[in-house]
């Protein structure tokens, strides 16, 4: 029986119980009613301080067409960590990402860093092709995910910040890869556990160019 047939039902012998239900079903009404006023806006969880930093930057549509998403291969590390390893490997750039999405041990678990390459907007340094670092967002997430899964709250803020950057930046043209796609037979990376799938699901899955 539907929730409105009991009403209609109640209403024949009983007024108070008829009162009763009808203000209990306004209370369990409106938080939904809430939720759909504010469904239209983005919920923002993660990337505040991506929005706020990438808002100040002058950066020509052109500039980006892939995001490339990797793992760290390793369960610690942050943002200033790697940048300092990346440096003492002879990268003059430092942090070879963009962004490192964290997992709560060095840094907040879906904590968002943004890397000098993204607030300099220079190329990035994450796989072996230079034309797709030329062109290629890359996001690291910390963590070995051949090993463990990488955090619902690291998933969920990958996929805000990809949102943010295909929806609001750049549109969908923006093209989504992991590291294993552009180096195939080099690496494991983002690891068998990370969501590919999922990830190619929501984001589809675009032919990479041929390497020049
Ligand atoms: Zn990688």
């Amino acid at each position: 029986m539907s929730s409105s047939n009991k009403i209609i039902q109640q209403t024949t012998c009983d007024r108070r119980a008829f009162l009763r239900n009808l203000m209990l079903l306004s209370l369990s009404a409106s938080p939904a009613l809430a939720e759909a006023k504010t469904s239209s806006k983005p919920r923002i969880f993660h990337t505040r301080k991506v929005r706020e930093t990438t808002s100040k930057l002058q950066i020509p549509g052109t500039r980006w067409k892939w995001i490339v998403a990797h793992h760290s291969a390793i369960k610690y590390g942050n943002a200033a960590i790697y940048g300092r390893t990346h440096l003492e490997r002879g990268m003059e750039n430092g942090l070879a990402y963009h962004f490192i999405i964290g997992n709560g041990i060095n840094s907040g678990d879906g904590e968002i860093e943004i890397g000098p390459r993204w607030q300099k907007q220079l190329d990035g340094g994450h796989v072996h092709r230079e034309d797709m670092n030329k062109v290629g967002i890359g996001i690291c997430l910390v963590g070995n995910f051949e090993e463990t899964r990488p955090t619902a709250k690291q998933v969920a803020a990958l996929q805000e910040l990809i949102d943010y950057l295909r929806g609001e930046t750049w549109g969908k043209k923006l093209k989504f890869t992991v590291h294993k796609e552009v180096a195939p037979g080099r690496t494991l990376c983002p690891g068998r556990n990370f969501p590919l799938s999922k990830m190619h699901n929501l984001y589809g899955k675009s032919k990479l160019p041929k390497e020049v």
